[in-house]
């Protein structure tokens, strides 16, 4: 049986319901494939209209990327939406960036609805390290600005130093919209919204196989799902169980660490206001306080999804160089997980026949984006497309080096991008 990864997470999980396996043929209007943000959020958005949803979880509740994440609620998209603007035109790029900042409202509301105690804090920093990243994050802001997002607040070297401890950076953007959370706490706390919906969610029932049709047939080792709408949330972990969509996305590995828990001093002369913090570099550092001071700290890409063998020895010196005063603190805990990245960064949205939807790829700032995505899916399956619209007419295309190269190509491409921050140009 496939446990919750060893985390710190794991270790600081609430007590929860655990799903027993589905052994029966089930009805139901919806059938979800996976048990993480994109799966739950599209369930509760579902169950909220009436809906009976039937969820099948491979593993547990927040196996994959959403129980293992640095819980940075980020807003916006893994591109920028002037690139997004110059892609798809001015109309589709308006309905997009109406939406990149809701991901994190509709956290705040299931937070808030349905009592989830997930340790969620206010406010996020995006933090400079070159002028030229400062430049970018100034036009970023005049660009959100435009589609009505005026939360966000540029800072200099010094207001930047006051909310991170370091010197590292030249200056930074603070999204008050932004922030943080205990991420497994909040998807076993979606979860238990989901069934006091009447929502049926099924742990260790893998989907293997779809009958496709009218009336698809979910099926998974030992029971099936018969329902009116398939929606497939199986991300970076779904493997080939649909062939169209393993073409164009890639599974990718990031790793995390948590030091032991820092005095209270420490901690707050690390981040004194309790934002949580990404740099600007295309291979970025994360990181931001736990509830119990330990600083959760992750970074760094695995193309095609290796698990390294020493997370540590990975980790810990972009730790230090952001945070050398942390050099004889313990680590706790080290672990790896997986999102699944697109050439274009952008979520790869759509239907497959009448009634099979999907959302993935969203190749970084999941958190939100995956919230936002169940809204757009579940409406979808109501009849109000134009959000889903807006999504699925974003273009994508296969990873070049085919299947056997597009892993070194991919990691080629990023050694450039990161050579490019290292130097500044
Ligand atoms: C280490 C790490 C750190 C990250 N940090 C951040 C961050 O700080 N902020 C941020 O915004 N984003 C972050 N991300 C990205 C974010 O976590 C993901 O984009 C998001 O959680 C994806 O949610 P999901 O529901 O689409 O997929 P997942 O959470 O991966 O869930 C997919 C689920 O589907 C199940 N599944 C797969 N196949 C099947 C099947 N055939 N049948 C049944 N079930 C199936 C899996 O077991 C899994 O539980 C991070 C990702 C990782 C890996």
């Amino acid at each position: 049986m496939q446990q919750h990864v060893e985390s710190y997470y794991a270790a600081s999980r609430n007590r929860h319901d655990i799903y027993a396996p589905l052994v029966d043929v089930i009805e139901a209007d919806v059938c979800v494939i996976g048990a993480g943000y994109t799966g739950l959020s599209t369930a509760l958005f579902l169950l909220e209209q009436g809906y009976s949803v039937a969820v099948l979880e491979a593993a547990k509740v927040g196996f994959g990327a959403s129980g293992r994440n640095g819980g940075q609620i980020v807003n916006s998209y893994s591109r920028d939406i002037d690139v997004i603007e110059k892609t798809v035109g001015a109309r589709q790029a308006q309905l997009l960036g109406e939406m990149a900042f809701e991901g994190g409202r509709i956290i705040r509301d299931r937070v808030a609805k349905y009592g989830i105690q997930c340790d969620l804090k206010d406010g996020g920093v995006f933090a400079a390290i070159t002028a030229k990243q400062m430049h970018h994050l100034e036009s970023q802001k005049r660009l959100w600005e435009r589609y009505g997002h005026t939360q966000l607040e540029l800072m200099d070297a010094r207001l930047t130093r006051e909310v991170v401890g370091t010197d590292r950076y030249v200056g930074g953007m603070l999204d008050m919209s932004g922030g943080h959370i205990h991420p497994l706490n909040l998807a076993l706390g979606e979860a238990a919204a989901v069934t006091s919906l009447g929502g049926r969610i099924f742990e260790q029932s893998p989907a293997i196989r779809i009958d496709r049709g009218a009336n698809p047939v979910v099926h998974t080792p030992q029971g099936r799902v018969r329902a009116k709408f398939v929606v497939v949330a199986g991300n970076a972990y779904l493997g080939g169980l649909i062939p169209e969509l393993a073409a164009k996305s890639m599974p990718c590995g990031t790793q995390v660490l948590t030091t032991e828990p820092l005095s209270e001093e420490l901690a707050r002369s690390l981040l004194p206001q309790d934002y949580c913090v990404e740099d600007c570099n295309y291979l970025l550092d994360y990181y931001r306080l736990s509830a119990d001071n330990r600083l959760i700290f992750g970074g760094g890409v695995v193309y095609g999804a290796r698990d390294p063998a020493d997370i540590e020895a990975i980790i810990r010196p972009k730790l230090l160089k952001t945070f050398p005063q942390l050099k004889d603190v313990k680590i706790d805990y080290t672990w790896t997980g997986n999102f699944l990245l697109t050439l274009s960064r952008l979520p790869q949205v759509g239907r497959l026949g009448d009634n099979i939807y999907y959302s993935q790829g969203c190749s970084g700032h999941g958190v939100t984006y995956t919230h936002l995505a169940g809204k757009v899916l579940a409406n979808a399956i109501r009849g109000q497309t134009e959000s889903f619209d807006a999504f699925a007419q974003l273009p994508h295309y296969p990873f070049p080096g085919g299947r056997l190269f597009r892993v070194p190509f991919t990691a080629m491409g990023a050694c450039y991008y990161q050579l490019r921050d290292r130097l500044g140009f």
